[in-house]
């Protein structure tokens, strides 16, 4: 095969203890997934099904990378999220087959332009440029599944400069992983490479040029990363 011009790179992810990388296909992201998140932005958690929106594979930055402050916006948020890699695909999965389609787990941030989200709500447009622009997802080391064992809870937390601004644990997630892969395979053919996000505690807020992220997931490698 030849191509016109040369093909782009493939995005990927670190895996912890490992020199292969985690080469990603998709990003599928769940909204309004933590209850107190859901009311801190104005919505009723027991209402309504989950949402799915993308960004896309390219967006993708490892831990430690210095990023530019996004373009067209002046509302940069942090959302700390429970990443889900996905090793084995499938659609109509089952919640109860679901955790055999994890391949490991993560920890990132969806970076959101929130007053182009703002917007969207506001037309009722898509949310693509609040969400799927360059650089909006940052991924931690991909811990693989070991022995079976899935993350269902844990504390999982972000620090903005050393002060901490979301700290929650899994436990409070409305959508379960299992539950959120269902939902999303009756929608979406998922494939090994697919990365999920599975949505934001309460406490979400701005960033600044300078400011120094750090966040995590109990059991799993932190991820930090700096805003230029
Ligand atoms: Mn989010």
């Amino acid at each position: 095969m030849s191509y016109v011009i040369d093909p782009p790179s493939r995005p990927a992810v670190c895996v912890l203890d490992s020199a292969a990388k985690f080469a990603v296909r998709r990003i599928f992201c769940v909204g309004r997934n933590y209850a107190d998140h859901v009311r801190e932005m104005g919505n009723n958690p027991k209402s309504e099904p989950p949402i799915f929106f993308t960004k896309p594979a390219d967006a993708v930055v490892e831990s430690g990378a210095a990023i530019p402050y996004a373009v067209n916006t002046s509302n940069l948020h942090f959302e700390v999220e429970l990443v889900l890699a996905i090793g084995k695909g499938g659609a109509g999965i089952a919640a109860e087959a679901a955790p055999e389609h994890v391949w490991g787990y993560a920890v990132g941030v969806d970076l959101t332009r929130r007053d182009r989200q703002a917007e969207a709500k506001q037309g009722g447009a898509p949310w693509d440029a609040a969400k799927a622009f360059d650089n909006s997802a940052p991924v931690g080391a991909i811990a693989p599944v070991a022995g079976g064992a899935h993350l269902n809870k844990g504390r999982i937390w972000l620090a903005v400069n050393g002060e901490t601004k979301q700290d929650a644990d899994l436990s409070d997630m409305i959508w379960t992983a299992p539950e959120i892969i269902a939902h999303l395979s009756r929608s979406w053919t998922l494939a090994a490479g697919d990365l999920i996000f599975t949505g934001t505690p309460a406490g979400v807020g701005p960033l600044q040029s300078g400011d120094q992220v750090r966040c995590g997931v109990e059991g799993l490698a932190p991820l930090s990363f700096s805003i230029i």
